[in-house]
């Protein structure tokens, strides 16, 4: 049977890490500050953004949500976010995308202050994390990272394979995994032979957005799966890009879905935010 790495559990672990460490802040007269900006009434996003403020809660942040209706203008919200910019108590700024028709994500990700991106998505912070010298790191590929570093599975050496080369998760994790002296490749929709490719792998990550697209065909004996997905299956049930049933009995272990990754995301957002308070709260 493989090893179940427990996200939901590394996760609270994590949270009560950085709500130690916020304590500590706090006596230095610094209260980390969080700001979340949600344009419209996607129920998806709205459910995201409560989990964020929920996390922010307990870790002992300050957290301050803005809603702002799904006809805002591409000059108001810019105007949201340069106010934030100057504000002292906010550290962290995220606008919660995709943002509804009409208004430019690249434009919002350009106006947050590079020391404020906490979600690591300005190409000043991406450059970072190019060069192996972030302050930032991209929360859902560290968020894999921290689960395979406290589940005791080394990175140095294996094949690790990626499939998926967004700029949010796919790219960034092979930078990662890179950094950690993995032998990366990473897959896409035009990859040929993906299963043998697949096969090939130590350490596989599914980002693809395809409810149970790695099957039991593609995974080798004994390797590390790490599930991203998040997707409905046929019967409406919140399932990963991994056929989980299929392809645990053969691999060493596996992040189920949910409980795996995804509460990892919003424990690494927490840690951004910890790190630009302690870095240039002041
Ligand atoms: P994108 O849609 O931006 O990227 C999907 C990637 O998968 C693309 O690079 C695409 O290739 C590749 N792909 C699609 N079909 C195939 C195929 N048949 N064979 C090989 N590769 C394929 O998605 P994201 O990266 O944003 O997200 C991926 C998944 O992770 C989603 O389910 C999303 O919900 C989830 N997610 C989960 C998070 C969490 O906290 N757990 C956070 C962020 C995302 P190409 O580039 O060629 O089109």
């Amino acid at each position: 049977m493989a090893q179940l790495i427990n996200g939901k559990e590394i996760a609270a672990r994590l949270r009560g890490e950085i709500a130690a460490e916020t304590a500590v802040l706090k006596e230095k007269g610094i209260t980390p500050g969080l700001a979340v900006i949600l344009v419209g009434d996607d129920p998806a996003s709205q459910t995201y953004v409560r989990n964020k403020q929920k996390a922010c809660q307990e870790v002992g942040f300050y957290s301050e949500q803005i809603n702002l209706p799904a006809t805002t203008t591409q000059e108001e919200l810019l105007a949201v976010v340069k106010e934030l910019n100057e504000r002292k108590d906010i550290h962290g700024i995220l606008c919660q995308l995709p943002l509804p028709k009409g208004l430019d994500d690249g434009a919002v990700i350009a106006a947050i202050d590079p020391k404020k991106d906490v979600d690591a998505f300005h190409a000043e912070n991406v450059g970072h994390i190019m060069i192996g010298d972030q302050h930032f790191l991209p929360c859902t590929p560290a968020g894999v990272m921290e689960l395979i570093h406290r589940s005791g599975i080394t990175v140095e050496g294996r094949h690790c394979v990626v499939i998926g080369r967004s700029n949010i998760v796919g790219k960034p994790m092979a930078m990662l995994l890179l950094q950690k002296n993995g032998t990366v490749t990473i897959c896409h929709s035009r990859t040929k032979d993906l299963a043998a490719i697949c096969r090939q792998a130590d350490i596989l990550v599914a980002a693809v957005g395809r409810a149970k697209f790695v099957t039991a065909d593609m995974v080798k004996e004994g390797a590390t799966v790490i599930d991203v997905g998040i997707n409905r299956d046929e019967n409406g049930k919140l399932c990963g890009d991994v056929d989980f049933a299929a392809v645990e009995p053969i691999v060493g272990a596996i992040t189920p879905v949910p409980g795996g990754v995804g509460p990892m995301t919003i424990a690494m957002l927490m840690k951004n935010t910890l790190t630009a308070a302690k870095t240039y709260g002041c």
